[in-house]
């Protein structure tokens, strides 16, 4: 399946959680930001959004990386555009 993940930078205060748990998927920035990669890789440059394809486990591990995060400035929508995490 495919998430949407976003990173809200104006939320991210770099604690980098997400990156210890997940950092296939999240890494930080000069500027002591999350971005988000796809597998290790990012395909048009830095972003701190992007669709990636996922495993029902790696699934369970990009909202894990997300609840772990202080400020909850990660936010992941499933393909329909329904917000996953922060539950609504
Ligand atoms: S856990 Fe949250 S605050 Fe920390 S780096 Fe990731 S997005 Fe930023």
């Amino acid at each position: 399946m495919k998430l949407r993940v976003l990173v809200d930078p104006d939320l991210c205060i770099g604690a980098a959680s997400c990156v210890t748990i997940m950092p296939e998927t999240f890494q930080m920035n000069g500027e002591n930001k999350a971005f988000v990669l796809d597998h290790g890789k990012e395909p048009g440059g830095s972003s701190y959004e992007r669709w990636i394809e996922v495993s029902d486990a790696e699934k369970e591990t990009v909202i894990l990386a997300a609840q772990s995060c202080p400020t909850l400035a990660v936010f992941i929508f499933d393909e329909a555009g329904v917000q996953l995490y922060p539950e609504l």
